[in-house]
């Protein structure tokens, strides 16, 4: 007999945190991996962001707060919210949560109910149809085609709902494709979306990371009708460095709001004191920080898809946004979790497999590391490719 649930028996362990983990414990014993498994920036959180924080300590804010966040924060978000996105929200509509993966888990918690639909388009971010399970909801996935630019259709969206759909969870900047919609593709998702009064969870965690001529477009901003069905879900994980210091938040309509609050209230209470105060100087500092990493994001980007485009039996797709590589390894004839095995046992290059975002034909590179490791680890993965 097992004491687990039934719900948690059933889910994996993340994947992106396995292999990333892997990783470090590897380079811990002295051995050279080359790592592009971490969706994790390698740059320090900014220095005026921790002293904000070290601050805060010295100064005694080491009590609660209000279980949704200092109000402090959640007016300088709906300040952000409203200046960079268009969106209208009041601070009680904001929730600060601990990690945008934690508000992931909020939003679908207060909304869905065991046997609810969500409909979730792959190559989708792992945990995604995880949190959906472990509430007793049904993940729906839709498979969108790299032709597409890894983008569900609006017929494909049509084509997947039934009568017990709740949810459809749209991530753009997208992790792991890097695919980026456009205004007019999110108009097309809120037309539908708003016809049959379907949720949308957007997760907007990459927004600051877009590339070329793109711009980030919320669908929320989009008019009230869809704001009306939309969390937005943003986090300080990947615009500030500050993967480790677990923030992230939910903006809602005041009733699901009001729900997210009462889950929170009762399971983690606020996210951490002083860590708050950190975010608070992110949002109220010097932006110019955000684009310079931005920058050498791209120059990164740049440099490794004119790599990964020259690598026979691979095929990629220009990312738009977030900083991954989604590599077609179909014509290598092996399953992405054996290829990924054999990669880093033979070539010490570790990369996540595609099966962890419902794309087994696929691994993913994370270019969030330097451009040495790129370079280098390049020639391994183009040695390793022409060898199988
Ligand atoms: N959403 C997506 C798409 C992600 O890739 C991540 C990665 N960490 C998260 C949410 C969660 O971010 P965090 O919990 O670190 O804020
Ligand atoms: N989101 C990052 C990734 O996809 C970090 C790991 C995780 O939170 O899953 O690699």
């Amino acid at each position: 007999m097992s004491f687990v649930s039934n719900y948690v028996a059933a889910v994996p362990p993340s994947m992106t945190l396995a292999v990333t983990n892997a990783a470090k414990v590897l380079k811990k014993q002295g051995v050279d991996v080359f790592s592009f498994g971490a969706g994790e920036p390698d740059f320090d959180t900014p220095k005026h962001i921790v002293q904000a924080a070290v601050q805060a300590l010295t100064e005694g804010k080491t009590r609660y707060t209000e279980s949704s966040g200092l109000l402090e924060l959640r007016e300088a978000l709906a300040a952000k919210l409203l200046i960079d996105n268009g969106l209208q929200y009041d601070p009680s509509q904001i929730s600060v949560n601990c990690g945008a993966k934690h508000s992931c888990y909020n939003a679908i918690a207060a909304t869905i109910n065991p046997g609810d639909e969500v409909i979730i388009p792959a190559p989708y971010w792992t945990s995604y149809p995880e949190m959906v399970r472990l509430v007793g909801g049904v993940p729906v996935i839709i498979e969108t085609k790299r032709e597409n630019g890894w983008k569900m259709t609006p017929d494909e969206f049509e084509d997947a709902m039934s009568p017990l759909t709740k949810m459809i969870i749209i991530n753009s900047p997208g992790n792991p494709t890097g695919a980026v919609y456009t205004k007019e593709e999110l108009q097309a998702i809120a037309d539908i979306a708003v016809g049959e009064d379907i949720l949308i969870l957007s997760d907007e965690i990459y927004e600051k990371l877009v590339y070329a001529d793109q711009t980030h477009v919320s669908i929320a901003s989009l008019g009230k009708e869809v704001a009306d069905l939309t969390i937005t879900i943003n986090g300080f994980s990947k615009a500030y460095a500050m993967t480790g210091w677990r923030l992230g938040y939910t903006a809602a309509p005041k009733e699901i709001a009001a729900a997210i609050d009462v889950l929170q209230s009762h399971t983690t209470s606020n996210a951490t004191t002083f860590a708050q105060y950190g975010a608070l100087a992110a949002l109220q500092g010097d932006q110019q920080i955000v684009s310079d990493m931005r920058d050498e994001f791209d120059v990164r980007r740049q440099y490794m898809l004119s790599r990964l485009g020259n690598i026979r039996n691979v095929k990629v797709m220009e990312p738009l946004g977030a900083f991954y590589f989604l590599v077609d390894i179909e014509a290598m004839g092996i399953n992405s979790v054996n290829f990924c095995e054999k990669l880093l046992s033979k070539q010490k290059v570790s990369a996540v497999p595609g099966q962890a975002f419902g794309a087994d034909t696929t691994i993913r590179f994370s270019y969030a590391t330097g451009l040495d490791v790129i370079n280098a680890g390049m020639d391994r993965f183009e040695e390793f490719c022409a060898q199988h």
